[in-house]
């Protein structure tokens, strides 16, 4: 199990069109990860993820700053030495191998070769997944999903101490995803790994981070663990980036030391704020709540039910300001129809509308 402590660790690319224009992909990056951790790299998409993966497998190099595996500077670690696995979203099998052969590559590198059948064997055991069966097939007779449990199985087989997976499930159709997210965890249940994963998808970050750390523009905006960064956001990025159905957002400005959100009232704030201080407030979808004709009235747009999770989500008009509402499912709503509303202040957000932060 590795342990991994990247410090001010910088990485510019320069732009492909032209060659110059620099793009900063990591900025003064900080960061530990413990032996044996699971960790989820998660951000949209062009934030910077696969660079840091990369950065960490040591197939990029900082242009400064340091990483270590193990207190150990990774460039001095000879390569083979890492015990890095690593699967990336499209990875690509070679054509003319059959899946053994994949499997086995760096057992056989290391004249290992007689272990491949029980390591075959475990990875089948573990996962619940023949993956025997695959063994004989060369990748143009496997499907997209097969394809990826040959990468994951050959993942697993060298003396691993660190997983790198990047999108690894992506292309994959959402059946199978939650599918080999289960078998994908069982598997790193049973080998002691240091396993860094990165996701743009919540969900898939939910399920297999003990920790996520958001990144947004090659840097890192907040980590923690899901219910941390959905429940406590410390910015207004965070605060539109996790949670589904989205939060909702109005913009106000402090006067008389009170939120004024005009049409959408007064509220106090957080702490003491400088009238003309700009401040929006963010609340889920959940915490808005329908009233009698005496609360702010809402042009529904559209109404889209969600029977698992058992609520209709109104999709509504308010001024030119587009809002998400939470109801319950067995109340009838049709688009047109104007509805009121009124908020639950107590569960609302408020950010500085300069910089993001919150205001606690
Ligand atoms: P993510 O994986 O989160 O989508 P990346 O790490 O791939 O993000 O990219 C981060 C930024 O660095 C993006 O702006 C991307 O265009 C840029 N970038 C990544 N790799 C290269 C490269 N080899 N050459 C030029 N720019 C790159
Ligand atoms: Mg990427």
């Amino acid at each position: 199990m590795t342990r991994i402590t990247l410090k001010n660790v910088n990485k510019t690319f320069h732009d492909k069109t032209d060659g110059l224009t620099p793009v900063l992909a990591i900025k003064d990056l900080n960061l530990e990860i413990e032996p044996g951790e699971s960790v989820v790299l998660l951000g949209p998409s062009g934030c910077g993820k696969t660079t840091l993966l990369r950065l960490i497998a040591g197939l990029e190099h900082p242009d400064s700053g340091q990483i270590y595996h193990n207190d150990t500077l990774l460039d001095a670690i000879p390569v083979e030495h890492r015990g890095i696995g690593m699967v990336f979203q499209n990875y690509v099998l070679i054509p003319h191998w059959e899946s053994r052969r994949t499997v086995g590559f760096f057992l056989r590198l290391r004249k290992r070769e007689e272990e491949v059948p029980a390591h075959v064997e475990t990875v089948s055991k573990i996962t619940g997944v023949d993956i025997e069966s695959l063994m004989g097939k060369f990748p143009r007779n496997l499907s997209g999903g097969e394809k990826q449990r040959v990468s994951i199985a050959r993942s697993f087989a060298r003396d691993l101490q660190l997983l790198l997976f990047d999108e690894p499930f992506a292309n994959l159709d959402a059946k199978f995803r939650t599918q080999a997210r289960i078998e994908l965890k069982r598997l790193i249940n049973q080998f002691d790994v240091t396993l860094v994963y990165v996701t743009h998808d919540q969900v898939e970050a939910m399920s297999v981070g003990d920790r996520i750390i958001v990144l947004d523009a090659g840097r890192i905006v907040q980590q923690g663990t899901f219910a941390q960064l959905h429940d406590d956001p410390d910015n207004l990025f965070i605060a539109e980036f996790i949670g589904t159905p989205t939060i909702n957002t109005f913009w106000g400005r402090v006067i008389d030391g009170m939120w004024d959100g005009s049409y959408m009232g007064r509220t106090k704030v957080p702490k003491p704020l400088a009238d003309g201080t700009d401040v929006i407030v963010a609340i889920r979808p959940e915490y808005i709540y329908l009233t009698d004709v005496t609360g702010i009235p809402a042009v529904i747009d559209a109404v889209t039910p969600y029977f698992a999770e058992k609520y209709q989500l109104l999709e509504v008009w308010l001024r030119k300001r587009r809002w998400q509402i939470q109801v319950p499912l067995d109340e009838q709503f049709e688009a047109g129809q104007t509805i009121h509303c009124a908020l639950d202040w107590s569960q609302a957000y408020f950010f500085l509308a300069d910089t993001g932060d919150r205001i606690r």
